[in-house]
């Protein structure tokens, strides 16, 4: 069931890889990213090679729309990449835009997919058409991929190094050639990419749970600034760049699968020590604790057993929402709550309850539960955020709101407090947020919490490049 993004925020990719060598790969390049399906639900893509040709089917859709038996009959071969896309704009609906995108180069075929945002996207667009190329998608991925066919290098791997040399954000790219995966993480690291191993090959994913899928193991995550090229030579790692590591927070918040690891940590672990620090930073009396559904839940677990509250289930989940109410409308976006979620009156009636989300963003949801809650005759609504308050937007792949629209952009807590019209809030401090992913040395970006981005912003977004 694709996840209806009622927080306001929304992962915009995720990409698979795979390189194993005597394995018809299509079934499994399916079947991981299908459990990367929460990552993007507007449209999926795979690319597949034999050691001839590169063969590509994308289009609209979930990945089980898309990919149907049909389809799955032209996808052989041994290795593949695969993408699952969440469209902010209406360009980036359509199939064009869908990826991987593949090209014809003087160095052969390539297909190419990425996870990210680049900052500088608009320059090096701006000086490719300059000298002529005429961009068939609004995309950050043809950008990259024009910059690798115009390289004056002499092989594949130098003009994929010149190229990443010249792009500043946030990536993890997967590239496919007739002979090799390769899959690449920006120097900062933030988007996340974890490397694999199946059966004498190797497997790439933004997510472990599309190994776990599919029979993989965990080997690492790949590292900041690293290429990993995947071929019948075996597996072979070259830094590209270096920069303070800076992984994205709110993987481990909101977007990423309980069952994930992101960089080695468990984000269902993470959640729950985030639940028991906001305990700590937050206490309260109340009678039970219920968590917003899906994301809230293990947050919620870790607030119960820190406070001794017993946790309830408060809030029931229609599984039945889907992508029809992904949609960029507020009015939309509150009609989908009101459908997906709904009081438990028999043990809410009359107790004092401690509510355990995510995320606050926009502020509308959280508000629009407080009052299902009460309406459902809840005697005291204290919300708990498992998350410091969204100051500032994301501009390394995640779509977020203007910052105008971030309701922590605008209004102090207490007046948020007022505005969701719950009895108490508290939201989980940075440095709770810190200690709950746990990873050594903090290397985490911040900047929708801080304001503060590791890889700077686009130009004319507050900081020229
Ligand atoms: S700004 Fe926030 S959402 Fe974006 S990468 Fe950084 S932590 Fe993640």
């Amino acid at each position: 069931m694709p996840r209806l993004a009622e927080n306001g925020l929304k992962e915009k990719c995720g990409v698979f890889g795979i390189y194993a060598p005597g394995k018809d790969v299509g079934q499994m390049t399916y079947m991981g990213l299908f459990a990367l399906q929460h990552r993007g639900q507007e449209s999926a893509g795979i690319a597949i090679t034999d050691g001839r040709t590169v063969v590509l089917e994308k289009d609209r859709g979930l990945v089980a729309e898309v990919f149907t038996p049909q389809r799955m009959e032209r996808l052989h071969g041994n290795l593949a990449i695969g993408h699952v896309l969440y469209g902010k704009t209406d360009t980036q609906s359509n199939v064009e835009s869908a990826q991987p995108l593949a090209v014809t180069s003087r160095r052969g075929s390539l297909a190419l997919a990425h996870n990210g945002q680049i900052t500088n996207a608009a320059i090096l667009r701006a000086e490719l058409s300059e000298r002529g190329y005429l961009f068939r998608t609004d995309s950050d991925i043809e950008v990259i991929a024009s910059l690798i066919a115009q390289s004056e290098a002499p092989d594949l791997n130098s003009a994929l190094i010149h190229t990443l040399k010249r792009l500043t954000g946030a990536y993890a790219l997967v590239v496919l050639t007739p002979d090799r995966v390769i899959g690449i993480r920006d120097p900062h690291g933030i988007r996340p990419l974890s490397l694999g191993r199946i059966d004498g090959g190797y497997v790439l994913a933004s997510e472990t749970c599309a190994f776990d899928t599919i029979g993989a193991e965990f080997v690492r995550p790949v590292k900041p600034g690293e290429l990993v090229s995947i071929g019948p030579d075996g597996i072979c790692s070259q830094p590209f760049a270096q920069g303070k590591k800076a992984v994205c927070t709110f993987e481990y918040i909101y977007f990423a699968r309980p069952d994930s690891l992101i960089e080695g940590v468990g984000v269902h672990g993470a959640r729950r020590r985030a639940g028991r620090i906001l305990a700590a930073e937050h206490p309260v009396k109340a009678d039970m604790v219920i968590s917003v559904p899906d994301s809230g839940r293990s947050a919620a677990l870790g607030y119960a057993e820190a406070a001794g509250i017993p946790l309830d289930a408060g809030l029931i989940k229609n599984r039945y929402v889907g992508r029809t109410f992904i949609h960029p409308t507020q009015k939309k976006r509150e009609f989908a709550v009101q459908l997906k979620l709904s009081p438990l009156r028999e043990v809410l009636a009359g107790k004092n309850v401690v509510m355990v989300d995510d995320s606050i963003v926009r502020g509308t949801t959280c508000g629009r539960l407080v009052r299902l809650l009460k309406k459902a005759g809840v005697k005291g609504v204290h919300v708990r955020i498992a998350s410091p308050p969204v100051i500032s937007p994301c501009f390394y792949g995640i779509d977020t709101p203007d910052s105008k629209e971030l309701v922590a952009s605008r209004l102090s807590i207490e007046n948020i407090r007022q505005n969701i019209g719950a009895d108490s809030l508290g939201f989980l401090s940075i440095e709770g947020l810190k200690q709950a992913v746990g990873l050594p040395g903090e290397p985490y970006c911040m900047a929708c919490f801080s304001g503060k981005y590791p890889a700077g912003r686009p130009k004319g977004e507050g900081e020229e490049e």
